[in-house]
């Protein structure tokens, strides 16, 4: 009876100090007790221009909802890729011309059902003219080109297929970048276990899992973007989210060495930034005038992280999405010459119909 008393009393005290040494990695998230200098941004040091949002209802949307934020964050102009093209892109052109003129850039997307039936390039080719005369900037392709595309055989279309070659021709003939996303973080083709970084965010959004099958390797969509930009060279590439290749910049130089018309952007990756001071400083110095703005997903309290990544020398605060970085940000301390070229001088360059005057030389 005893010993049965012992033992008994020896599990639940066992139990008990386990419940007190092991917890969930999403509650582990202890505030920071290192005291040194903060400067918490909200507001640009310059004006600037981001490359990378999305605003799905333009045509009817109260502009003054946007600008409102973007006056406070000192985002001179936002881009949004969402235009669509054809009537929606008309629309949107006409409230922002009739309601803030200046504020907001469009770009257009492609349609691509159909791919195999005759003359759907030529299609193509004449939507995207007529989307560019009716004040289309630039052309956005969103990430189903790689990864759900299909042509009229069911067959997955490769980012590097013949039959899109002559809308990225046009696009370098008309003047208009293309801001492509392909793939995504390397680390949503790993196992999901404890050694992926991104193992919180496929554990929150499971459908974000890819494999080698489904629908093809990370490197091989990624070679299909390059072979792609390569055989383009006329046209100009704004490869999102850094190319994924933001945790590896010394790969990222190489590739940017390698193919002059491509530009980056940093939507959604400033925590890999952010994690790698050192490196990024030199990436931004080298690479200083192939850097743009980007953001994303439109949550102006969000931008903080970017502001103060890029132009303080804070050390170790917060990223604002744990499962993009549980790991802690610095500061890259840009200076005022790169700031503004990253800010808006490179967009400036590279987008047209920007209104320059608002900006500073
Ligand atoms: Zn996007």
């Amino acid at each position: 009876m005893k010993v049965i008393f012992f033992t008994l009393l020896l599990f639940f005290t066992l139990t008990e100090v386990r419940a007190q040494t092991v917890m969930d990695f999403e509650k582990y998230d202890p505030p920071s007790t290192l005291v040194v200098p903060e400067r918490k941004i909200t507001r640009s040091k310059f004006p600037f221009i981001d490359v990378h949002s999305h605003q799905n209802n333009m045509p009817t949307q109260n502009l003054n909802e946007l600008t409102e934020p973007m006056d406070k964050l000192n985002m001179a102009v936002m881009v949004n890729l969402s235009g669509e093209g054809g009537e929606k892109l008309k629309q949107s052109i006409t409230n922002i011309k009739a309601n803030a003129p200046k504020r907001f850039i469009v770009f257009t997307n492609i349609n691509f059902s159909g791919i195999g039936e005759n003359g759907w390039a030529n299609i193509a080719v004449k939507k995207l003219e007529e989307d560019v005369k009716n004040g289309a900037s630039g052309l956005k392709i969103f990430k189903n080109l790689g990864f759900s595309v299909k042509d009229i055989n069911g067959n997955r279309v490769q980012i590097d297929d013949l039959r899109l070659d002559a809308i990225w021709s046009k696009c370098g003939e008309l003047g208009i970048p293309v801001l492509i996303h392909t793939a995504d973080p390397k680390s949503f083709w790993d196992s999901l276990d404890e050694k992926n970084e991104r193992w919180l965010e496929l554990v929150t959004r499971p459908g974000r899992k890819r494999s080698a099958t489904d629908p093809a390797p990370f490197e091989q969509l990624i070679g299909e973007q390059h072979r792609m930009f390569k055989k383009h060279p006329e046209t100009t590439f704004i490869a999102a989210h850094f190319g994924w290749y933001a945790n590896n910049l010394a790969l990222l130089g190489l590739l940017l060495d390698s193919m002059h018309n491509v530009v980056i952007e940093f939507g959604a990756v400033i925590g890999e930034l952010g994690r790698q001071p050192v490196s990024a400083k030199k990436f931004f110095t080298k690479y200083q005038d192939r850097i743009l703005f980007g953001k994303d997903n439109w949550a102006p309290e969000e931008y903080v992280t970017y502001f103060r990544v890029l132009e303080t020398e804070d050390e170790y605060f917060p990223y604002h999405k744990r499962y993009h970085a549980f790991w802690k940000m610095y500061g890259i301390g840009l200076p005022d010459s790169i700031l503004k070229k990253v800010y808006y001088k490179n967009a400036l360059r590279i987008i047209p119909n920007i209104d320059k005057s608002v900006f500073p030389d």
